[in-house]
């Protein structure tokens, strides 16, 4: 089908997010359903089938299937329909008002995803009234409630309870597609894996006593304070099969062998780049958000404790991050006891796939001097599931935006004043209309 069938689909998917918008998802407590029933409305009115599955009646997913004339992959477009909340005060503009201003659509959830899944619903929504099917395998349309929390109510769920009806073989989520800039050189970011989160507190121990008499103490919190200025240090830069993958695209293979000197050479020419997305890619990140000692003001406390939200690569496992904590730690990690409190080992995807190479061709046409590049996201989505429950699906995230960079993008979410441009909105919908055409035949 051509492209010309596909004319007043961008514009289309615009009034769908500013529509999307108005209905207030915020998560918690999430009400999904009236964004769930429009989304399905549109669906079903283009002849796709939908069915809507709810672990509770007011938060129903939404799975919406083009089948194929043969057996194939299933290639599943998959997003989420709540948002985080929105303190209006802080506001410059109404979060829910979907206003357009300026070029650009305005409210929360505008990035976060609300835009990508109306590009989604209306690329299939227009495949479909043009009459296309896939020549092989089908086009599945997965619309999650719950991401913002646990899941458990969405793709986690969907995953559990209804593997059968959401199970896929090529996966596009949030989580990529955004521009950046490096020495004239114009790169989009494909994401391929989600780094780990593991949160623990680090306690020091001492002995208690009246604050009128410090001598006859052994004050906790004073042998937490060399714990904490030892967590200024971050564990060394180690390569990734994504970070390597990056560097060498953005840096150039000159340096090949060493992560860390490319990586210096990065923060040389694009600092905002090296720090904010190839660094985290680099290693285990380490930082200290609370802190708990004497529950008493008189009272010298016996124990003392750092709160560390700490993020590592993909696969990598609890011995292997104590081993990162302990370098930074150096004498002190005698002293220092470890209480786990949440541990979600990082997931990704192969780098190199015939989905990255579809999206590649689709953007050298495009965007003929831009590069696609993998990332691995410092956040978790709903691609976590997808990769867990069906070990050899490829999950990416990817929605090309070319308006806002990827880190001015990446600011907005969960911010105040979210908004997308409507150009982007027009560019995804055109990117999620040829993908399949292109996958599925
Ligand atoms: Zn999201």
């Amino acid at each position: 089908v051509t492209l010309t069938a596909v004319r007043g689909t961008g514009a289309e998917a615009v009034r769908l997010l500013r529509d999307l918008i108005r209905i207030d998802t915020s998560n918690p407590p999430g009400n999904e359903r009236p964004a769930q029933e429009l989304l399905a409305g549109v669906l079903s009115a283009a002849g796709v089938e939908c069915e809507l599955l709810a672990a509770d009646p007011a938060r129903p997913n939404l799975v919406a299937t083009l089948r194929g004339r043969a057996p194939g992959p299933v290639l599943c477009l998959l997003g989420h329909v709540d948002t985080v909340p929105a303190r209006a005060a802080e506001w410059s503009f109404d979060p829910w008002g979907g206003e357009t201003f300026d070029g650009e659509v305005r409210g929360r959830g505008a990035q976060d995803m609300k835009g990508q899944v109306a590009a989604e619903v209306i690329a299939t929504a227009a495949l479909a009234r043009t009459g296309w099917r896939p020549a092989r395998g089908e086009l599945k349309l997965v619309i999650t409630v719950d991401e913002e929390t646990d899941a458990s109510l969405g793709a986690r769920w969907l995953c559990e309870h209804h593997a059968d009806e959401v199970r896929a073989d090529l996966v596009v989520n949030e989580g990529g597609g955004g521009r950046f800039e490096v020495g004239g050189r114009r790169f989009y970011t494909l994401g391929v894996a989600e780094k780990g989160v593991f949160r623990f507190w680090l306690r020091t121990h001492g002995v208690a006593g009246h604050a009128s008499v410090p001598g006859l103490a052994d004050n906790a919190l004073l042998r937490l304070a060399p714990v904490l200025e030892r967590l200024r240090n971050q564990p060394q830069i180690e390569p990734t099969p994504e970070g390597t993958a990056f560097l060498n695209e953005v840096v150039g293979e000159e340096d090949r062998g060493s992560a860390a000197s490319q990586l210096e050479r990065l923060r040389v020419h694009a600092p905002d780049v090296a720090i904010g997305i190839a660094e985290p890619m680099l290693r285990v990140t380490l930082a200290p958000t609370k802190v708990k000692a004497s529950e008493s003001g008189n009272v010298i406390p016996s124990q003392a404790e750092v709160f560390v939200d700490c993020r590592t690569p993909p696969g990598m496992e609890l011995e292997a991050v104590y081993d990162r904590v302990r370098s930074v730690l150096g004498p002190l990690a005698g002293d220092v006891e470890i209480d786990q409190v949440q541990t979600v080992i990082g997931n990704r995807s192969p780098v190199d796939t015939r989905l990255t190479a579809a999206i590649r061709e689709w953007l050298v046409r495009t965007d003929p001097d831009a590069t696609l590049v993998p990332i691995a996201m410092a956040g978790f989505s709903d691609s976590h599931w997808f990769r867990r429950a069906f070990g050899s699906a490829i999950v990416y995230g990817f929605c090309p935006r070319r308006q806002f960079d990827e880190l001015g993008a990446r600011a907005m979410f969960h911010a105040a004043d979210e908004r997308a441009s409507i150009a982007d909105i027009e560019l995804a919908t055109r990117f999620f209309w040829e993908l399949p055409q292109r996958l599925l035949t």
